[in-house]
């Protein structure tokens, strides 16, 4: 093979973070650009301009992964359902190959995400892995035995509707009660701190709050922590991974929810599942969709000499077409 570049791109609803990517992760030429209206065909457009000016910078890719943000069937390429970018049952793998002239993928940015942390992060060395990712909602994925679980339909990894609280606070995306969402989720903890009578523009001034002791923020930043370590403890008995990987901007926070998070969970989780679990933040930041985009790419069109992961078992994925 010529070339040892892919290039990972990550389709977020406000803007598109692209780079070429090496084997081991190293990132050159990153670009972010706004996400440009009008739909997936606009889209694939907008990547394959993006795509020729890093190639001219960074040298010849051989083929290209892209993370999306909405479900999607990773095997055929096609989104499964959208809300966000009018992409539904539109094979955007078919469209960024066209536009780009190169092998194209094409995963969940979540899973991606995921992914990423596996193969170049905080999980780089596990056999298995599961992220959780904090932001306005609780997204997440699964890592098993080197590949990406997508379940029946592409709807696996769903983490932030796993039950804490039958009957509990009501889910502000799937209206059910009692998801882990509505506790661990920036949109609902801001509510209910709001709620309380105190002002925080995110996360980040409940953190500090916390941090000073101040009671409505102890409050809602304990209960965070204590229904993650719930969580955790759930994913540890079904699933025994090697790591737990927790992202977003609040999983910098460190101590002050690392350490309810992981007592939670060694108390609620089975002895022989919890014990030598490590529960950590993420490591790529931001960065984790395009590099996810990136190792997907890799995996699916690398050779097997070149594929980050070519002791896992990932020979399944490489022979899938790439529509
Ligand atoms: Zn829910």
């Amino acid at each position: 093979m010529s070339s040892d570049l892919v290039l990972g791109i990550d389709v977020g609803g406000t803007a598109i973070k692209a780079a070429a990517v090496t084997r081991t992760g190293t990132m050159r030429e990153k670009r972010v650009v706004p996400t440009p209206g009008g739909g997936p065909k606009a889209i694939a457009a907008c990547v394959a301009g993006i795509a020729r000016d890093i190639q001219a910078k960074a040298g010849r890719a051989f083929a290209v992964g892209v993370g999306w943000p909405t479900p999607v069937d990773p095997q055929r390429g096609v989104v499964l359902f959208d809300n966000k970018l009018g992409s539904a049952g539109v094979n955007v793998a078919a469209l960024i190959r066209r536009a780009t002239g190169l092998p194209a993928c094409i995963e969940n940015d979540a899973n991606a995400a995921a992914l990423a942390e596996y193969l170049y992060g905080a999980g780089r060395g596990a056999g298995s892995l599961v992220l959780l990712t904090l932001g306005t909602g609780v997204g997440g994925g699964i890592v098993l035995g080197g590949e990406v679980w997508h379940g029946r339909d592409g709807a696996a990894g769903e983490i932030g509707h796993i039950k804490v609280r039958p009957g509990g606070q009501r889910c502000l995306f799937c209206r059910r009660r009692g998801c882990l969402e509505a506790y661990a989720g920036a949109q609902a903890i801001l509510r209910r701190y709001r709620a309380a009578g105190r002002k925080a523009e995110g996360m980040k001034d409940i953190v500090s709050a916390a941090r000073r002791k101040e009671r409505p923020a102890v409050r809602v930043v304990s209960e965070m922590a204590e229904m993650l370590g719930m969580a955790v403890a759930d994913l540890a008995n079904i699933l025994n991974p090697e790591i737990v990987v927790i992202g977003g901007g609040v999983a910098r926070a460190g101590n002050i929810l690392f350490r309810p998070i992981r007592a939670a969970m060694a108390r609620e989780a089975l002895p022989n599942v919890s014990k030598g679990l490590r529960v950590v933040p993420a490591k790529l930041g931001n960065d984790a969709g395009l590099l996810g985009a990136a190792g997907c790419a890799w995996k699916r069109f690398g050779t097997s000499a070149s594929s980050p992961t070519s002791t896992t078992g990932n020979r399944r994925l490489r022979t899938a077409s790439s529509n």
